[in-house]
């Protein structure tokens, strides 16, 4: 199985004893070569600017590129060599969601800075360019494909995602995410605008829910919307950090449980003929757990499980059962839940 990842990744640095860390992607590396796993590093190129622009503001790409050095917010550092390294985290999403429509095969990128949490005009939250949603935009323009479904794991809400598709009904968005942290958007009743309107899930989920809850959230919710979505490609926002183990989160899934719920995109996309699904780096800050969900998740791709170091289960049953019952209740409008 192929990885998008590129040496400059590891040279992005936000500030000092930043949790958006190098580390995050040595770890990983290192466990591949420990795990004596089979991975072909694939060579990545900088995504274009007129890619890029089909996201993000004109404006917006001069003032990154422009910006020098310095914080873009309290949790967000600029540096001068920041944007061309975003650029190459873009290229290898862009080049990995293509290479799974034309090698039929689940893909894992490996970039870091992620970018969920940045805008068409914005960035925050450690990111900048918004990967994933420019590699949706990218597969509709220059692949004819239709109907894109992202699905986002990360503790967080991708409010960069979320805001770039909300008014959209070819991107189905789909988060579950911790309430009350960080950036403090995506409740239920956000449900997308004009015909946009109900391809905007949202699951905010409490602190401590972790497996049973978000079996339950793809059981009753996501399974049956992404059938009747019919997506010709599926996406992932992986995020490491709504595992037990994560500093920043304070969620509750391990890593069997979290690598489960990600694998789900690979195993709907075949059995609903798809070529596979694509999955893009996000947050992650126990570097350790985040690198075993990475690996549990590419190892599942070809059947095999790993002998996982993080095995608490906090959330066995489901406890946030309300919270799925109240999305079914706010989006039985628009579909068949
Ligand atoms: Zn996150």
């Amino acid at each position: 199985m192929p990885l998008f990842y590129d040496e400059d990744f590891i040279k992005h640095r936000q500030t000092s004893y930043h949790p958006e860390c190098p580390e995050r992607l040595v770890r990983i590396l290192q466990m591949m070569e420990q795990l004596e796993l089979d991975a072909e590093i694939l060579p990545v190129r900088p995504a274009r600017r007129e890619q890029l622009t089909l996201v993000h503001d004109g404006s917006y790409l001069d003032m990154l590129a422009n910006f020098g050095e310095g914080p873009y917010d309290p949790d967000t550092y600029v540096r001068p060599e920041t944007y061309s390294i975003a650029e190459k985290a873009a290229g290898a999403s862009i080049a990995a969601a293509k290479d799974t429509l034309r090698n039929g095969r689940s893909n894992i990128v490996l970039a870091r800075p992620p970018g969920h949490h940045s805008g068409r005009n914005y960035a925050g939250g450690f990111c900048y360019l918004n990967n994933v949603a420019i590699a949706a935009r990218a597969l509709q323009k220059e692949e004819n494909i239709t109907r894109v479904a992202i699905l986002d794991l990360d503790v967080h809400h991708g409010n960069g995602t979320s805001d770039v598709f909300y008014g959209d009904e070819s991107v189905l968005y789909i988060s579950t995410h911790q309430w009350g942290i960080y950036p403090g958007t995506g409740p239920i009743e956000s449900v997308g605008e004009g015909t946009g309107e109900g391809f905007n899930i949202n699951f905010p989920l409490r602190q401590g829910m972790g497996d049973g809850t978000l079996r339950d959230a793809i059981d009753r919710v996501i399974r049956p919307v992404l059938e009747a979505f019919t997506p010709k490609a599926i996406l992932m926002s992986l995020g490491g950090d709504g595992h037990y183990a994560d500093p920043l989160g304070g969620l509750s899934l391990s890593s069997q449980g979290y690598v489960e719920a990600y694998l789900v995109a690979h195993r709907m996309a075949e059995e609903m003929g798809l070529p596979g699904a694509t999955y893009f780096l996000e947050g992650g800050y126990n570097i350790d757990a985040q690198a075993e969900v990475v690996w549990g998740i590419h190892e599942g791709f070809s059947g095999r499980t790993l002998d996982y170091k993080f095995t608490d289960v906090e959330d066995p049953h489901g406890m946030g059962s309300d919270i799925v019952d109240r999305v079914i209740d706010v989006h039985k409008d628009y579909w068949d839940l």
